[in-house]
């Protein structure tokens, strides 16, 4: 299994801690396979630009899916399963300054949409005027939309077990270098 690990793997600093983390990981297909306890390579997961300046720490969490039929029978017993379950895993995920603005606007003006939909909502309900409320629903549903749209990294998880992480939603700029030595053998990016 070892062998089938990225053999340029290299050390990347982290920003802002003294201890160098160990990127360890492989592809398959879309899929990367990243080792438990090392890191992701600090480029951004949608373009590949430098993105040391911009991570984030994100704690995963997974379970194989048919666990949750367990909730069909009680959700306190998919509760109890879920703790035994459940495995986690910290991986961080980096943007580059203008995907992480992107992001950060998604954000906004989803919680701006909510803001503004929830008072249209209020005005529709206290002057029972139904366009207000229909138009304030509206507005509300367009937040999960926003946040959905640029909100997110995009990286899901696909599976973790003891030993390694699975996750899928990079974009192809940032699947296509792992495979040669340019992209591990990529300049010390500066803070
Ligand atoms: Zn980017």
């Amino acid at each position: 299994m070892s062998k089938d690990i990225n053999p340029y793997a290299v050390k990347i600093p982290i920003s802002g801690t003294a201890a160098p983390l160990e990127s360890r990981f492989r592809l398959n297909g879309k899929i990367l396979i990243l080792e438990k306890g090392s890191d992701l390579p600090h480029r951004c997961v949608k373009c590949n630009a430098p993105s040391a300046s911009n991570l984030r720490t994100t704690q995963l969490r997974w379970h194989h899916p048919a666990w949750f039929l367990t909730m069909l029978l009680n959700p306190l017993i998919y509760m109890v399963v879920y703790l035994i379950v459940n495995q986690s895993a910290r991986v961080t995920i980096g943007l580059c300054p203008q995907h992480r603005r992107s992001r950060n606007l998604a954000l906004a003006a989803a919680l701006v949409s909510l803001f503004i939909g929830f008072c249209l909502m209020l005005t529709g309900t206290s002057t029972r005027n139904d366009t207000f409320s229909k138009i304030g629903m509206g507005v509300t549903a367009l937040a999960p939309l926003l946040a959905a749209w640029k909100g997110t990294t995009g990286i899901r998880t696909v599976r973790i077990d003891k030993k390694e992480i699975q996750l899928k939603g990079f974009s192809q700029a940032f699947l296509d270098r792992p495979q040669g030595r340019d992209w591990l053998s990529a300049p010390k990016i500066g803070r």
